[in-house]
């Protein structure tokens, strides 16, 4: 068991890691934010809002998007965070490779196989993605397409409803701000 210096100090990495990951990247609202930001937003959700401060679960949220969008491998993360961590981010990482809509349809088949550490970092990042297009949505966007985006997310978390009581709230209290 880590003592809670070395969990701070491996938090702090995974953010000095993830940051320059992204450091390039901006997100899709029109301001452009910075991409950082997100996963972010991720670790405030899960630590703050949720209560949830294991130091796996934060890295792996911090860390959630780096091989879906940078250059990092699977092989970079287990090399700086360890097996456990590199796990976590692949069980919530999609792959890219396939067509968006069969990657959309497996979130929703794969979610109830993710494991208790990977769902949390699933609802802080649905419920982050849908406050975000609720006042900040990716400039272009119709709101046919948020709706889409609101219905199918909630199809993935009906996948593992039971998982984190607060978590799945914050996500509902998230969906209500549903276009309609
Ligand atoms: P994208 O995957 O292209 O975009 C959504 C993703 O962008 C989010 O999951 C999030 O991913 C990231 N993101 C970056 N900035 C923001 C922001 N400001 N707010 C929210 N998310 C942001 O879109 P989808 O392929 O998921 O399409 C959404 C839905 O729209 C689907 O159901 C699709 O079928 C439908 N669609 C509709 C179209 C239409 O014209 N009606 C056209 C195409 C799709 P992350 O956290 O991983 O960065
Ligand atoms: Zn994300």
């Amino acid at each position: 068991m880590q003592s809670t210096n070395d969990d701070l100090k491996l938090v702090l990495r995974a953010l000095h890691f993830a940051a320059d990951k992204h450091r390039y990247q901006r997100r899709k609202d029109r301001e452009s934010s910075p991409y950082i930001n997100h996963p972010i937003t991720l670790v405030s959700i899960l630590c703050h809002e949720a209560g949830v401060i294991d130091a796996e679960v934060l890295c792996a949220a911090l860390l959630h998007d780096t091989v879906e969008d940078t250059e990092t491998s699977l092989a970079d993360l287990e090399r700086e965070f360890g097996h456990t961590i590199r796990t976590l981010v692949e069980e919530v990482s999609d792959d890219k490779t396939l067509p968006r809509d069969r990657r959309k349809q497996l979130q929703i088949e794969h979610a109830r196989h993710l494991s208790v550490k990977a769902r949390h970092v699933k609802l802080a990042d649905k419920i982050s993605n849908l406050r975000d297009l609720a006042v900040s949505p990716p400039s272009g966007w119709s709101v046919e397409r948020r709706c889409e985006y609101f219905d199918w997310a909630r199809r993935v978390v009906d996948q593992i409803r039971g998982t984190h009581e607060v978590l799945e709230s914050l996500f509902d209290e998230a969906h209500s701000a549903r276009p309609r």
